[in-house]
């Protein structure tokens, strides 16, 4: 804990000096209108820096640099590319511990996890960076009068729009597949955790990044983000956020006929049933919706549990909520932190009057308390005698927050799982196959994980159907987004 807060200090010191600025063309530099906007820490509201506060004219600089870098990175020799992918990689995994704290400073999230987030963010610009040879990889379809080729190519400068939770790490999701697919970068990261989005510019450069490649323009998502989505050199948005957002998202884009690329909100369901392993099932769900303070796209945010079960699954479950450690985000013994923002907080809390009022029990927590730096801590919250029309039942509450649905057979459970807007996850617990796979299959969901919580595999294909999101990251399904398919016939 004190060997996080030291590794802390001297880098908050320097942010709170030196302010955050854009990064364009390869300089840090300041708003054109000198605006700036304030950044604090969920732990203790303290203010961590100031932050240059980006607008249509930022952007248009921006998306202009992304631009005139774009011919020359997109004709740099792959093996090339791929070498200076994974010096950021090397660059990144040798700053991660410092990165880990100052997301656990911007984000509230929890060192034991920001830490394992660090090393993903590298291993992603590794997984590209061996990719980058393959990208533009097509195929041959001869006919009788031609030989027919078909190739790739990168599609242009690209936006990238990202969300608070795992800030890092998630940004380097959209922006490795971009750079591998020889696309050039404007990145707009959350306003509410802007931290370390610069750090991730200034290590591709010195990793030897070219200027112009990747930039980051800071700033709010009604202004900057949305000037970004407009901006005609942009030829598509990477974006991952809320499902209201990406709707205004492609509006803004339709002008400029924006190809779009969603990952969005889940409210996802964890089903167990009475003949699973109901330990490791446990372990799971625990898991799923606690960890990274529940703020976490792929949560398991409903659990489902065969009715047979439900009452001894749910008592087990409530102690070991009751036994989850909330405290101070750098104590690695800390399993949730404070929640990103003020508004997020009283928003989490919302659902717990809400899910009184509609009749639900909280089982557990549920209460806003002073953690230590007294910031926007919640008790872990168990609400369980909910049905499926509840909100608490329907709507992402993103935070510590799971909400107990019993079901009483496999078609009920499918039945329940299916029946909200949005389709990102599910989980089954069950030691029947058969039933794993056919409710696999029933299930309306990009991704599924059977007796097994959510482990990323980098070439698999990751995304959402329904409201939570359009297309696929991941291995080549990243290039499906970030290239264009070129088809090419020789007479013979
Ligand atoms: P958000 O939609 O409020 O903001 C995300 C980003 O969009 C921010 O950078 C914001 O500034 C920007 N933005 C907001 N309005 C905009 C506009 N009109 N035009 C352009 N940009 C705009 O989301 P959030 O609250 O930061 O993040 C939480 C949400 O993200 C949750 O719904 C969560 O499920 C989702 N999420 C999804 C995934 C996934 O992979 N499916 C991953 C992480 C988070």
């Amino acid at each position: 804990y004190k060997a996080n807060l030291d590794r802390a200090a001297p880098l908050l010191a320097k942010l709170k000096d030196e302010g955050i600025g854009h990064f364009i063309d390869g300089k840090v530099v300041p708003a054109i209108s000198g605006a700036t906007f304030e950044t604090k820490s969920p732990i203790d509201n303290a203010l961590l820096a100031k932050v240059a506060r980006g607008n249509a004219e930022d952007i248009d600089r921006a998306a202009t640099s992304a631009a005139l870098a774009f011919k020359s990175w997109r004709d740099m020799a792959p093996a090339m590319r791929r070498k200076l992918l994974h010096r950021v990689a090397d660059a990144i995994e040798a700053h991660a511990d410092d990165i880990a704290v100052l997301e656990c400073v911007d984000t509230g999230q929890a060192y034991r996890f920001m830490a394992k987030a660090a090393i993903r963010a590298a291993e992603n610009f590794r997984f590209f960076a061996d990719k980058c040879t393959e990208a533009r990889d097509g195929q041959s379809t001869p006919s009788d009068e031609h030989w027919n080729i078909s190739t790739r190519v990168p599609i242009g400068p690209v936006g990238v729009i990202t969300p608070w939770n795992t800030p890092f790490m998630l940004s380097t999701w959209k922006i490795a597949p971009a750079l591998a697919a020889g696309c050039t970068v404007v990145h707009k990261p959350a306003e509410w955790s802007p931290v370390t989005a610069q750090w991730l510019a200034k290590l591709a450069k010195d990793a030897g990044i070219p200027d112009g490649v990747l930039n980051t323009v800071h700033g709010f998502g009604e202004e900057a983000g949305k000037a970004l989505t407009e901006h005609s050199a942009i030829k598509a948005i990477g974006f991952v956020g809320e499902s209201s957002t990406g709707s205004a998202i492609m509006a803004q884009g339709a002008p400029t006929l924006k190809r779009v690329h969603f990952e969005l909100g889940g409210k996802n369901p964890v089903i167990v049933f009475d003949d699973a392993d109901l330990e490791r099932a446990l372990d799971a769900v625990v898991f799923m919706i606690y960890s990274l303070n529940g703020e976490r796209c792929t949560s398991s945010s409903r659990l489902l549990v065969q009715q047979s079960i439900a009452e001894t699954f749910t008592a087990k479950l409530a102690a070991r909520v009751r036994a989850l450690k909330v405290g101070h985000p750098l104590d690695p013994a800390t399993e949730i932190g404070p929640l990103i923002h003020e508004r997020h907080l009283a928003k989490v809390c919302s659902y717990v009057d809400i899910a009184r009022q509609d009749g639900a029990i909280i089982a557990v927590g549920g209460k806003p308390f002073a953690g230590p730096g007294g910031g926007h801590y919640v008790e872990p919250t168990l609400v369980t005698g909910a049905s499926q029309t509840m909100r608490v039942a329907q709507e992402e509450v993103f935070g510590p927050f799971l909400t107990v649905i019993p079901f009483r057979d496999e078609a009920d459970a499918i039945a329940i799982a299916n029946d909200v807007q949005y389709g990102l996850t599910g989980y089954v617990w069950t030691g029947d196959m058969g039933r794993a796979l056919r409710v696999a299959d029933a299930l309306e969901a990009g991704m599924i994980w059977l007796n097994s919580e959510n482990v990323r595999h980098l070439p698999t294909p990751f995304g959402g159907m329904k409201a939570s999101g359009i297309g696929r990251d991941g291995g080549d399904y990243s290039f499906d987004f970030y290239m264009e398919t070129k088809h090419v016939s020789l007479a013979r």
